[in-house]
């Protein structure tokens, strides 16, 4: 596994940072969202650091797929009939932290477009 130090996702990861872990295979690691925007909003993170979904199409489209698959999963165990994935790429619309996630989220109703 190749982790980054000074990434905070990273450091969830391997535990140096609490979270409630949710879901963990060999490629994935899923944990609820320190500040929930619905009832469920969970993050699904690869094991490896890699900054955002464009770079890891790039690096490894298996692990890309994965992380979806495993949203998938989380979202069945949730019973969620229905339920919202995202990638914030890049700084503009709103990625924050640099360490590619799928943002999970249901329990709620949502609205489009997104803001
Ligand atoms: P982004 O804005 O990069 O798409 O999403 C980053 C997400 O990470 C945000 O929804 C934010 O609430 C979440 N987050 C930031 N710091 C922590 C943390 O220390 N623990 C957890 N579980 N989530 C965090
Ligand atoms: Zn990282």
């Amino acid at each position: 596994m190749e982790f980054d130090p000074d990434c905070l996702f990273c450091k969830i990861i391997q535990g140096k940072i609490p979270a409630e872990i949710v879901f963990r295979n060999e490629n994935v690691v899923a944990f609820r969202d320190i500040t929930p925007q619905a009832p469920t909003h969970v993050l699904l993170v690869p094991t490896l650091h890699v900054a955002n979904a464009g770079d890891l199409a790039k690096l490894s489209p298996t692990v890309l797929g994965a992380l979806f698959t495993a949203a998938c999963e989380v979202a069945a165990s949730a019973g969620l009939d229905g339920y919202r994935t995202v990638f914030n790429t890049g700084e503009s619309v709103g990625q924050s932290v640099f360490h590619v996630h799928l943002h999970l989220l249901g329990g709620r109703s949502f609205s489009w477009p997104p803001g």
